[in-house]
């Protein structure tokens, strides 16, 4: 039996229970993973609340790392006693828990357990974000929603590396100061200035090559006044709920523009991109690029604080429960 967090029905952060939960042996193509710390993003929420499928009762938790102490027959790549750190299935919000091998890498010494968990599902976002969906480069105009928010930070460090000018919305004076840390050039604080207003002042008229939007629905279709003619506009999240359906007809409009709604999942379905991600999101980081700092942490019993938190606007950065 292992302790973990379970959500029986969709609600609100009251829907996580903490229960004892039958951990059977790995599958063949499974590990066994002891859980250090593990990952809170905000598709934990979407899950939570039945905003994504699931079938239930369900485990949330997508990103963590830890110690294998067991593996599948068929598992030969990892041993135990090795650390790990794994973006993939449902299941993370457990003191251990079983994930297919290719979802699993090996933990290079230089990151914590507590690096390890958040950088997965976050800094691979960043990198296929900046380095597929759009390739940045230097002189870009970039805006970045929410930029001091967990995958925001990484976005504003990264963009600001590849040589971009970053722009990023926030919602307080104190996430600016953040965002600004992280290598936002400019600062909106988007709950009280007309962004896009501000954005054409930022610019001088130029307006920006690409939007990165996790907020969703607050923001659109006003991000696409930001962007210059045959502009990239990149929804890759909701937190302020789904955008609704629109005239495709809108991006000829406000200028030829392209818009896309990619996942993480599909960027890493197939395990050689998972490992090319992998790599470029770690010379990233030695390269000063990406620096992943301290998460906030909660104990894993308290879930149901840390999504309150997440959802209510209260946090910056990244978050990990600890088991
Ligand atoms: P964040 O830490 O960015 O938290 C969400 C932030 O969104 C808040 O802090 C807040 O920042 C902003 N926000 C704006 N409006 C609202 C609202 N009404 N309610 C709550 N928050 C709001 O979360 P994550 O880093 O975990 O995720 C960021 C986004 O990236 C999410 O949309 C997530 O779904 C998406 N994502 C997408 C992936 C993909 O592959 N498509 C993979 C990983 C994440 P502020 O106060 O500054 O406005």
């Amino acid at each position: 039996m292992v302790k973990a967090i379970r959500v029986h029905q969709p609600g609100g952060p009251e829907a996580l229970v903490m229960e004892d939960v039958e951990l059977p042996a790995p599958a063949v193509d499974e590990v066994q993973i002891r859980q250090r710390a593990i990952g809170v993003n905000y598709i934990d929420i979407y899950r939570r609340t039945g905003a994504y499928p699931a079938d239930y009762p369900f485990i949330p938790g997508h990103e963590g790392a830890g110690d294998v102490i067991a593996v599948g027959k068929n598992v030969k790549s990892f041993k135990v006693g090795e650390r790990v750190a794994y973006v993939g299935a449902l299941g993370g919000y457990a003191q251990a828990r079983n994930i297919a091998a290719h979802s699993v890498i090996h933990l290079p010494k230089a990151f914590s357990y507590e690096q390890g968990a958040v950088m997965m599902l976050k800094g691979l976002t960043a990198q296929y974000l900046l380095r597929k969906t759009f390739k940045v480069k230097k002189g870009h105009r970039v805006l970045v929603h929410a930029g001091a928010g967990g995958v925001g930070q990484i976005l504003c460090q990264w963009a600001n590396g590849l040589g971009a000018r970053v722009i990023a919305t926030v919602g307080s004076p104190d996430k600016a100061k953040i965002a600004e840390a992280a290598g936002a050039r400019h600062t909106i604080l988007y709950r009280e200035e007309n962004f896009v207003e501000r954005v054409r002042e930022l610019t001088k008229g130029k307006l920006c090559d690409v939007v990165y939007d996790g907020v969703g629905r607050a923001t659109f279709p006003e991000s696409l006044d930001c962007l210059k003619p045959f502009g990239m506009f990149v929804s890759f999240g909701s937190a302020s709920g789904p955008i609704e359906a629109f005239d495709i007809g809108l991006l000829a409009l406000k200028g030829s523009l392209y818009a896309t709604r990619p996942s993480l999942f599909t960027h890493i379905a197939r395990r050689r991109d998972y490992e090319e991600m992998m790599d470029d999101l770690l010379h990233a980081a030695k390269q000063g690029f990406v620096s992943l700092g301290e998460p906030a942490r909660f104990p894993l019993a308290d879930a149901a604080k840390a999504h309150a938190a997440l959802e209510s606007r209260a946090t910056s950065g990244s978050m990990v429960l600890i088991p």
